[in-house]
């Protein structure tokens, strides 16, 4: 059984709302191990609208339909409906009574428009309403169906599991299809390219025998914060799936650890700071940092993790040179450099009584700085028992940008420096 979702509201289109309706409906039929293969967004007008259902009938065995339900002259999706099951719309009366009761119960009047939302197509069976006064509509035509809701997010995913769910499921019994599940989990990656990632994963996933069901794997840019690897698997039951995405996550970092050492710092919601946080707590370590051109955003990202007082000491936030050498004992001289870096890092541990310092250095922009040019970086780490060790590196943007690739960068150096054995970091040139 295949869903297309169409979103209606010309406020879409506009950008004035983001769809998240679509992508929770995409997410949970998905889990119920229904496919959809096309999302459609469509404004309140009612001959784009027919077009957009006739279209989404053409090439799927059912539509959901939100938004467009309410009482307002926009609100035409039952109107659209109608016309392409080619039926008049009826006034339900047992709606009209709800809906009046309804207004009543508030003790307020009910505008004459409100009895649209009793029209209903003929031949469709409704969704009662719980909180709102839109009913959702089951439309028949033939072996398909559309299935409306209002757009107001919460009456959509309660009238999906009330009433849409449960229509979807009985009929793919009817037809004894399988339903089973569809899961996916991320990886999160940080530096390698988007097109670095999929030639090192070209051989495997050519091997993926899709067809067949099995897994697929698409990337996903997510601008500074990485790539992503994203990969989805069909099975019989949740467990089943779980065993498929476990063997393809380790098949997938295992080919990735070869061809480029430590990429995948995460899954699924993980951020870069809860890779730092694990990799600090395997090691029973504490942390402290010396941020210069960053002003504390390392800091903030380290913070958003529950329970980071346990490991997180402190930050100086170094932005005046006389605060690197009078604070963290910098040697006087050039502040952007390697030689600055180190001893930052090595300030932070002993100022913040830390047992990793991590510094970071740098020029945002949009002036050089100390003969440096705008993005360039220099990262501290200071560890127990081992040299302090600093990387230089470029980062391409604005000033904004500069400071934010900053950050993550020294904190993926920072996570990957201190579950390593001392391998020194190597400095790397970013930028697609
Ligand atoms: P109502 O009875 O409230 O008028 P409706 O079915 O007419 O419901 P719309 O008027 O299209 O729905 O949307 C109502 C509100 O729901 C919008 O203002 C918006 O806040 C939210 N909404 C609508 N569509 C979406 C969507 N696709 N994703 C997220 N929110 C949405
Ligand atoms: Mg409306």
């Amino acid at each position: 059984m295949r869903i297309e979702i169409v979103a209606v509201g010309t406020e879409l289109l506009l950008g004035q709302i983001a769809d998240t309706n679509s992508a929770w409906l995409g997410e949970h039929l998905a889990a119920a191990g229904i496919g959809s293969h096309f999302h459609q967004a469509v404004g309140d007008n009612h001959q784009r609208m027919v077009l957009a259902f006739r279209t989404a009938l053409a090439r799927s065995d059912g539509i959901i339909v939100c938004g467009g339900l309410g009482p307002t002259h926009d609100d035409i999706t039952r109107d659209a409906i109608a016309e392409v099951m080619n039926v008049p719309l009826e006034r339900d009366e047992e709606l009209v009574a709800r809906i009046s009761s309804m207004f009543t119960s508030r003790g307020r009047e009910m505008p004459p428009s409100n009895l649209r939302q009793a029209d209903v197509p003929k031949g469709a069976t409704i969704i009662p309403q719980t909180k709102g006064t839109a009913p959702g509509l089951i439309c028949p035509l033939g072996h398909k169906v559309i299935y409306a809701v209002p757009g107001v997010p919460y009456e959509m995913s309660d009238m999906f599991d009330r009433g849409i769910l449960p229509d979807l499921q009985h009929r793919m019994s009817e037809n004894e299809e399988a339903t089973g599940v569809i899961a996916s989990r991320v990886l999160r990656t940080w530096g390698m390219s988007e097109s670095g990632l999929a030639d090192v994963l070209a051989g495997h996933i050519g091997e993926l025998d899709v067809p067949a069901g099995n897994a697929t794997i698409a990337f996903l840019a997510s601008g500074i914060e990485g790539i992503k690897v994203r990969v989805t698997v069909r099975a019989d039951d949740p467990d089943a799936a779980t065993g498929l995405l476990d063997a393809e996550e380790t098949e997938i970092r295992r080919i990735l650890s070869d061809a480029a050492g430590d990429v995948v710092f995460g899954v699924d919601g993980e951020a870069i700071e809860h890779a730092v946080a694990r990799a600090l707590a395997v090691e029973g370590l504490t942390l402290g940092l010396a941020e210069s051109l960053t002003g504390g955003l390392a800091s903030s990202r380290l913070v958003n993790v529950p329970g980071a007082s346990r490991w997180f000491r402190g930050s100086v936030v170094c932005y005046a040179s006389e605060v690197k050498f009078d604070v963290l004992g910098v040697p006087k001289g050039p502040v952007v450099s390697e030689e600055a870096a180190t001893a930052m890092a090595e300030g932070a541990r002993r100022v913040l009584g830390a047992d990793v310092g991590l510094s970071i250095t740098g020029v945002a922009g949009p002036d050089p700085q100390d003969d440096q040019p705008p993005g360039t970086v220099f990262v501290g780490v200071a560890r127990p028992e081992r040299a302090t060790e600093a990387v230089g590196f470029t980062v391409p943007g604005d000033r904004e940008r500069v400071r934010q690739y900053a950050t993550i960068a020294a904190l993926d150096l920072l996570r990957r420096t201190v579950g390593s054995e001392g391998s020194p970091p190597s400095a790397r040139i970013f930028g697609r």
